[in-house]
């Protein structure tokens, strides 16, 4: 089997309504826009995947590092000498920029095609659903977040995460008292506050003081784990903070390359670790941070909020190591509901009863939605 041929894609889905991301404020997104890579084998297989992006300014210039500069050794290649290859693609990222591990992606579903698997099966993994919380999107608020957690949890889900991106921390605190009044423990509550990195010279820049007293606040609830607390490079503070807080701290979805999880793990900076294949690192690191993380007792969640092909592959990640819990489900039901961020699928990834289902057919196990791609991608 080799690979043929390559194609790449802008795809722009609008939105009903905007989305307001707590982690980029003052923006407001109006489209689902990603680019898509297929990897189309001599046998007539494709392998699929995608990255979001902000426009197709953008999707070209990934189009310009993924297909023509890394794609110049994939065609004729093999596709399932993964491992040769995801060196490669980090070393384009290193010397080209634009985070192009999604093309790792693309082989693994083109691995798991050709052996007619699920990829988590064929990564040893067993189970055929995972719990998942609902991730929502924009920053809580004592208004409106009781709301989303009543509706989260009438929807079937038993966590839900929310968003401290308030001007002031206190603000968050009273957001997340309110949830907890509203629904008790009916639902464990997450919270992420975005902190690692940040694209907005707007919003709340936290220091350990301040991440220290809404940890405290926070652990009065019994809150299941408070993400991204302090930059992502913070080792000592991340350290400290776990340490002394007595709240699960998680981080590490920018995080790129195993010398960054290697300090992190070494320092002790967090309870659960958090790569996303799609957006930092790529497939064969996120495994592997997995197993370090599992060996020193650690938990291993990851981030998924990027495309519902993002969510594909970390869902089969997820599935297939032994301490991954719970799965990010990205939930903001008025603007960025699964529709919205599966629009390029077949069909959407629907939880039932707060868990999702593995898709049984190989590979990702998803497939591109012929009508979505003619209406809404145009071919680079
Ligand atoms: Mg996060």
């Amino acid at each position: 089997m080799k690979i043929a041929s390559i194609e790449s894609y802008f795809f722009e889905y609008p939105l009903e309504r905007p989305f307001y991301p707590a982690w980029i404020p003052g923006h407001a997104q109006t489209a689902n826009r990603c680019f898509i890579l297929k990897l189309i084998t001599d046998e007539g297989l494709e392998g699929i995947t995608a990255a979001s992006c902000f426009s197709e300014d953008q999707a070209r210039v990934l189009k310009v590092i993924v297909q023509d500069n890394i794609g110049q050794f994939l065609l004729g290649g093999d596709p399932t000498a993964v491992d040769l290859y995801a060196g490669l693609i980090t070393r384009f990222g290193l010397m080209l920029g634009g985070r192009p591990w999604l093309t790792e992606v693309a082989l693994w579903d083109l691995v798991g095609k050709a052996a007619g698997k699920p990829l988590y099966k064929l990564w040893g993994g067993t189970a055929d659903e995972l719990p998942l919380y609902a991730s929502t999107g924009e920053t809580n608020s004592a208004e409106h977040s009781p709301m989303q957690a009543i509706a989260a949890r009438e929807a079937g889900f038993h966590y839900i995460k929310l968003r401290a991106h308030n001007d002031d921390y206190k603000d968050d605190v009273l957001a997340l008292e309110a949830v907890h009044a509203a629904v008790g423990n009916a639902i464990n509550i997450l919270v992420d506050a975005n902190q690692g990195w940040s694209l907005s010279p707007f919003g709340p820049k936290w220091d350990l003081d301040t991440a220290t007293a809404y940890a405290k606040e926070a652990a009065k609830l019994g809150i299941y784990w408070l993400e991204e607390p302090l930059d992502r490079f913070d080792f000592d503070g991340l350290a400290k903070l776990r340490a002394t807080s007595g709240v699960r701290i998680a981080g590490g979805e920018m995080n790129q390359g195993l010398h960054e999880f290697k300090i992190l793990l070494e320092k002790d900076c967090l309870d659960i670790y958090q790569p996303d294949a799609t957006l930092a690192g790529g497939v064969i690191m996120a495994r592997k941070v997995a197993e370090m993380a599992h060996i020193q007792g650690k938990l291993f969640s990851p981030h998924t909020w990027t495309t519902g092909l993002g969510f594909a592959i970390n869902m089969h990640i997820a599935a297939s190591v032994p301490n991954c819990p719970i799965l990010e489900f990205p939930y903001e039901p008025a603007s960025w509901s699964p529709a919205v961020r599966d629009a390029m699928l077949m069909e959407p990834f629907i939880p039932n009863a707060g868990a999702i289902q593995l898709p049984q057919r190989p590979g990702l196990g998803v497939e591109l939605n012929p009508d979505a791609m003619a209406k809404y991608a145009k071919k680079l």
